[in-house]
């Protein structure tokens, strides 16, 4: 946990969030300001700056977090018209909160621009 890391206390609930889903390696949570019908963030428990850090010793948890999406879109209805997975790695992608995430969007048809 960092002290400081805005997700590392929604995961130790000492920040309010709408859970969506929690397992011992990832909590997904619906994004304050959505961005589309379905907005939610998969997020590993464990506190990683970003993706710049990854070490091969997190490639079962960032693993797992997309399996993760892949079963919360059957559940909510968005895997035929389809979804996307996105990771904002650094201050040119935007991110914004420096603990690794997925941004999973759905339920609308989005842009084909990326950036
Ligand atoms: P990033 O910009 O780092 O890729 O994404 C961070 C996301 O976290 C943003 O979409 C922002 O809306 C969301 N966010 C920031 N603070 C909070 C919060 O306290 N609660 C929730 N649920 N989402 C947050
Ligand atoms: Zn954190």
């Amino acid at each position: 946990m960092a002290e400081h890391c805005i997700f590392c206390k929604i995961i130790n609930k000492k920040l309010p969030a709408k859970l969506v889903h929690e397992d011992e390696q990832v909590i997904v949570f619906m994004d304050i300001n959505p961005q589309a019908p379905t907005h939610l963030l998969i997020v590993p428990k464990i506190h990683i700056n970003s993706m710049n850090e990854l070490v091969p010793d997190h490639a079962q948890v960032l693993g797992h977090a997309v399996f993760v999406a892949k079963d919360i879109a059957k559940e909510w209805g968005i895997a035929d018209g389809g979804w996307r997975l996105v990771a904002n790695c650094g201050d040119d992608a935007g991110q914004s909160v420096y603990h690794v995430h997925f941004h999973m969007l759905g339920g609308k048809q989005m842009s084909g621009q990326m950036a």
